[in-house]
């Protein structure tokens, strides 16, 4: 799938500590909604004991978004946070166990599903990093399914062959697969709309048609065949302008306008929308958040005070960008709404900077909008050659990934170059290779906070110099392909398991402990719904 800025990079609007767990479950579920045509009575879900869902499943959020979306709820959803007691309340059966399946993936969803019919159906999902999934299996079928289409599954028997040519005789879709597992069929129709009744009852004149399902698309720009972008690869946006010096966030609305089909303005206008929502959240963290299961409070406030009466270390606007990293970090651990830019965990590196800067500056929402644009397509190159996910890559695809993005958006707003923009991405990458994720009592808040501060300052140390016309010497492609290598190298206990580094400090282990009790206390301890 071609990478889109909105789907893969600046996105999901979310609530949620993370939002490989939290926004790319939420997804999941919702497929698995409709896969059961919103008729759930039963689900088993099961984590292969090898990969990081054992262990994080519930404190990173992924059992609030899996039952959201099993409701069929939005990602930005207020009442996300009490899903697991919601969905039990609705007399749904929960059960999540550890198994060893020996998933290649450590982000492996196995669900099974019942319904009141007593119809089963079995899917497997992977989370692969800012919210972003791929179903590769249903029912046994190995399909690929990014919730990017409407999808139609026909489960046929006799001949599936003839049904598919009758199918492309008859309309043009996207994509026709034809699936085979254990001597049964299914075909798998990837359109802009769902197959219409006038459609199957034609298609069932070819075969039998056991079984229609409709999985409605969980992601905001839908792909469509043959899509093509300009480039996707930095080295390759570069010969694209040859010479020609446009600016970053000029390119990332051509690139944007030809993988979602959309206008210019469009482009714009949505990146606007998006700012909006996070300079809410950022001000919604500056006034204070509140929420139980948190280990830090809300220290942003006096930051903030002490910034105003002028009683802080003169940083010049790099006091602003980490007071509104902090923010929209409280902001994030409290449940509030965030935007995945590229993930929650490393949510306010990106627009801590780029709305702390564009303020200090007097820019306007479009002129952050523009900074945010140039961002998302250094996101798109990474997107395209590797991950943000931190299970994969540790906290430098998370927030070395953010600083990248920053430095570019900070270029940006300076009116720097379309060689200064990527110099800078360059720099910031080169700066977080090798690090680990480590959260503390598997929350995403310590390090995360100062990570994201690190991110940021990163940032704006890296757009100055790129502004100087530092040097990079290491081209950004390659230093992607690096980070990629790295995490290769990387023990799994130093990828977001909380198995290593600072998770496990005698500390880390205790505060784990306090919260646990605290939640037990909160939910009562028998009839906890948070609990398996
Ligand atoms: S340490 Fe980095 S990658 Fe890990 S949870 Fe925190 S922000 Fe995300």
């Amino acid at each position: 799938m071609i990478v889109s800025i909105f789907n893969d990079v600046i996105g999901p609007v979310m609530r949620g500590p993370s939002s490989s767990h939290c926004a790319a479950a939420l997804r999941i579920g919702r497929l698995a909604r409709d896969l059961m045509d919103a008729d759930v009575q039963e689900v088993l879900v099961e984590f292969d004991r090898r990969g990081s869902l054992p262990t994080t499943h519930e404190s990173q959020g992924s059992d609030m978004g899996l039952f959201g979306g099993l409701m069929g709820w939005d990602a930005a959803d207020e009442r996300l946070r009490d899903s697991p007691k919601a969905l039990r309340e609705t007399g749904v059966g929960i059960r999540i166990e550890t198994v060893d399946t020996g998933d290649e993936h450590p982000n492996t969803y196995r669900l099974t599903l019942r319904n009141t019919l007593d119809e089963q159906h079995t899917l497997i999902a992977i989370s692969t990093g800012g919210g972003m999934m791929e179903v590769v299996n249903i029912d046994g079928f190995a399909v690929s399914l990014f919730g990017d289409y409407h999808e139609t599954l026909l489960t046929v028997s006799g001949n599936g062959q003839a049904l598919v040519q009758r199918l492309a005789a008859l309309i043009e879709v996207d994509d026709i697969r034809l699936h085979e597992h254990c001597g049964k069929q299914l075909v798998q129709v990837k359109a802009a709309h769902f197959l219409s009744e006038t459609i199957i009852i034609e298609l069932r004149k070819v075969c039998p048609v056991l079984q229609v399902k409709r999985l409605a698309p969980v992601l905001p720009i839908a792909s469509r065949k043959d899509t093509t972008v300009p480039f996707t690869t930095c080295e390759a946006m570069l010969l694209h302008d040859a010479g020609r010096n446009t600016p970053l966030w000029r390119l990332a609305v051509h690139y944007e306008m030809a993988r979602g089909n959309l206008t210019e303005s469009d482009v714009i206008a949505r990146m606007v929308e998006i700012v909006r929502i996070l300079r809410r959240s950022i001000q919604q963290g500056v006034a204070g958040t509140q929420y139980d299961d948190r280990i830090l409070g809300h220290q942003s406030g006096k930051y903030g005070q002490l910034m105003q009466a002028g009683r802080l270390l003169n940083g010049g606007a790099l006091n602003r960008i980490v007071l509104y990293v902090s923010a929209m970090m409280e902001v994030k651990s409290s449940l509030g709404v965030i935007v995945a830019a590229p993930t929650a965990g490393a949510c306010a590196a990106l627009p801590g900077a780029a709305i702390g800067m564009a303020e200090e500056l007097e820019l306007s929402e479009e002129d952050m909008a523009k900074a945010l644009l140039a961002s998302g397509l250094i996101g798109a190159f990474i997107a395209t050659r590797w991950t943000f996910a931190a299970e994969l890559g540790g906290c430098q695809a998370e927030g070395g990934s953010a600083a990248a993005m920053a430095a570019a958006a900070l270029v940006t707003l300076a009116h720097g170059t379309l060689s200064q923009a990527v110099a800078a991405a360059s720099m910031a990458y080169q700066s977080m290779l090798g690090l680990i994720c480590d959260p503390v009592a598997n929350r995403v808040e310590v390090p995360c906070l100062g990570k994201n501060v690190l991110a940021a300052s990163n940032a704006f140390s890296c757009a100055n110099m790129a502004l100087a016309d530092y040097d990079p010497v290491i081209p950004f492609d390659e230093v992607v392909e690096t980070a990629h290598r790295v995490a290769g190298q990387m023990p799994r206990e130093l990828r977001c398991t909380a198995l290593g580094g600072l998770s496990i400090t005698k500390t880390s282990l205790a505060i784990e402990a306090q919260l646990a009790g605290k939640k037990a206390a909160a939910c009562g301890a028998s009839s906890c719904a948070c609990s398996q």
